[in-house]
């Protein structure tokens, strides 16, 4: 494709001033990928080269990606812990990066039950503002007049806290909804808002929501775009409305602000928003959410609606049916990739159904690798950007400017095919993530531990949890952990009680990581854990059952999730008894070490 061939829309229209910059730099990008690779490498390996952790291996001033692959090994987090922990701790020297490290963004993976902590420094807020920048002029390229009203998007900040030695330790979202280029950005038609900066910026996540919906409410006619980080947020939004709507509407009704909100920031800039009664859209929002059936309620509530910005791609894919449920079909967007350890790449065809959704990686964010999945060892060859194979999955491995080298981020990928020469990536799923609610990402060893755990309170009643597996419950909102247990009662008279068993919950939960007790505790994004008992000889029969579909009996393992229907409802029709966790998990933005 031409530079000029990009500019022309499907819908139309012709892109002007701004737009068209950021779709010639999009094609400059993708037409170019293994040059700008190269370009990337030789800058972050030059300007790194002084550093402790580059100088170990000896690279004596190379900055080719021969050399770097041949001396330079491919780590994952904790390989990296050694360096991580003494710049966490306040050693400013030169360990993985040249550029002073100014803050770490908390990543959703967890490393020993917490979150992992990722270097980054000062410029890498203008590459991330770079790759939001590119979204909108492919965006306009398929849904005109976004300019003529507003975006309802549901942002929140998280609780952050400090490192032993001073640094900021945050989410990647929260760091940049602070940013001064987010608060202070300039007025853009396209990204028009009808949350202020206030109600985002608000710790408080009841109030912040509360807030965005009234706005939200109040400048129903105006929305275009409904959306969130992720699919799960929206949903949350609209669970937040069905519990919250009399409320909601008591204050459009009387034109003034719940007590319920206290943050002095939010109550300013409210009194500009919510500046009188009006009856008529109280009527409206106490009719429409009323009924019991709220099939198609955003389009009802907000008629103007062309799409939901929400990422559904990856363990997304979950809430598929009940946004499509909610919206009445409506298109959904996942317009990018990103992570805390860099941003990605973009959608090119931001309205595609969610199956058909691949990302461009831009290939100046980072330098990118890529390590066959199917050989996923040690000595596996790694590819470049440019030499990947349509069809094949890959786990992507990057090199930062902040200081990453080789890093294993842990998403495996497979190609679909190229935009220009710049391959475009499916995103396949997570390696090692069993359950996921949200932002939350248990693997297998934390599960076991958890289920290792809750049954030692089983221990002195001489019954033990003799298989279990998980679901993850996502048709109600918040959506939660169901773990399915088979137990083994030796006296049979004297069962585990109910208040053992919601103990058991409780104690599980403990026992997850700190991602999933903040998503309980701090975001209420997460429902309280469910353990469901079974009868004797349920997990038999689900192995009877893997056997008849053509599982080998030798090697049959007992899966620790399903989500497979005629599984989960195999389980469900053995239930005896079901326990749910009594109160909250302990958390605290403090890091345990
Ligand atoms: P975090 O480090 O907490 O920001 O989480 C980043 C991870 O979220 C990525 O490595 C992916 O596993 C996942 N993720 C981010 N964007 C997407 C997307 N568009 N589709 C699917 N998964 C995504």
């Amino acid at each position: 494709m031409t530079v000029d061939s990009a500019l022309r829309s499907p819908v139309n229209y012709s892109p002007s001033g701004k737009d068209v910059k950021a779709l010639r730099f999009i094609e400059e990008m993708t037409l170019n990928v293994d040059f700008v690779q190269k370009k990337v490498i030789r800058e972050i390996l030059s300007r790194n080269s002084e550093t402790e952790y580059l100088k170990r291996f000896g690279l004596k001033g190379f900055t080719d990606r021969k050399t770097f692959k041949s001396k330079v090994p491919v780590v994952t987090y904790d390989d990296l812990k050694p360096e991580i922990q003494p710049i966490a701790n306040g050693d400013r020297s030169m360990i993985l990066s040249s550029h002073p490290i100014t803050e770490f963004l908390t990543s959703s993976g967890t490393s020993a039950g917490e979150r992992k902590l990722m270097p980054t420094i000062d410029e890498d807020m203008d590459r991330r503002q770079l790759l939001y920048s590119l979204l909108m002029p492919v965006m306009n390229l398929y849904v005109p007049g976004l300019d003529k009203g507003k975006a309802l998007y549901f942002l929140f900040v998280k609780a952050e806290s400090k490192t032993p030695g001073g640094l900021p330790a945050r989410p990647v979202l929260t760091s940049y909804y602070k940013s001064e280029q987010f608060k202070r950005r300039p007025h853009d038609p396209y990204n028009v808002y009808t949350s202020p900066n206030e109600a985002i910026l608000c710790p408080d996540s009841s109030q912040s929501m509360y807030s965005q919906m009234l706005c939200g409410l109040l400048m129903r006619h105006e929305v275009l775009r409904l959306g969130a980080v992720f699919a799960s947020g929206l949903l949350r939004a609209i669970g937040f409305l069905q519990t919250n709507w009399k409320e909601l509407a008591d204050d459009i009704s009387t034109g003034t602000l719940s007590s319920r909100i206290s943050d002095p920031a939010i109550k300013e800039s409210m009194s500009k928003i919510l500046t009188k009664p009006d009856q008529e859209l109280a009527d409206f929002i106490t009719s429409v959410c009323c009924q019991d059936n709220w099939e198609g309620i955003i389009t009802k509530i907000w008629p103007n609606t062309k799409y939901l910005d929400v990422i559904v791609t990856g363990a997304m894919a979950q809430y598929i049916p009940m946004l499509e449920y909610y919206s009445g079909r409506l298109p959904m967007a996942c317009t990018m990739y990103a992570s805390s350890e860099s941003y990605f790449g973009i959608n090119m065809k931001p309205i595609c159904n969610p199956s058909e959704v691949s990302y461009t990686i831009m290939p100046n964010m980072a330098y990118f690798e890529f390590l066959p999945d199917e050989v996923a060892t040690e000595q596996s060859e790694l590819v470049e950007l440019a030499d990947v194979e349509v069809g094949k999955e890959y786990e992507l491995v990057i090199t930062t400017y902040a200081g990453l080298n080789r890093y294993r981020v842990g998403d495996i990928l497979q190609v679909t095919g190229f935009y220009n020469s710049a391959p475009q990536f499916k995103f396949v799923r997570r390696k090692n993530v069993l359950l996921s609610i949200e932002s939350d990402k248990t693997d297998e060893a934390e599960l076991q531990r958890a289920v290792e755990n809750a049954s030692v309170l089983l221990g002195e009643k001489g019954t033990r949890v003799i298989e279990y597996t998980s679901y993850a419950e996502t048709k109600t909102i918040p959506g939660h952990y169901v773990i399915y247990w088979e137990l083994l009662v030796k006296d049979q008279t004297k069962p585990p009680s109910d208040e053992v068993m919601a103990q058991c919950c409780l104690e599980m939960e403990e026992s997850l990581n700190s991602v999933y007790r903040q998503s309980r505790v701090a975001d209420k994004s997460i429902g309280p854990l469910e353990i469901r008992v079974v009868k004797n000889g349920t997990f038999e029969e689900l192995m009877d059952y893997a056997i008849s579909r053509g599982a080998s009996i030798n090697q049959y393992k007992v899966p620790r999730c399903v989500s497979f229907t005629p599984i989960t409802e195999l389980l469900d029709s053995r239930v005896v008894s079901t326990h749910f966790s009594p109160a909250l998990p302990h958390w605290s933005p403090e890091r345990r070490r």
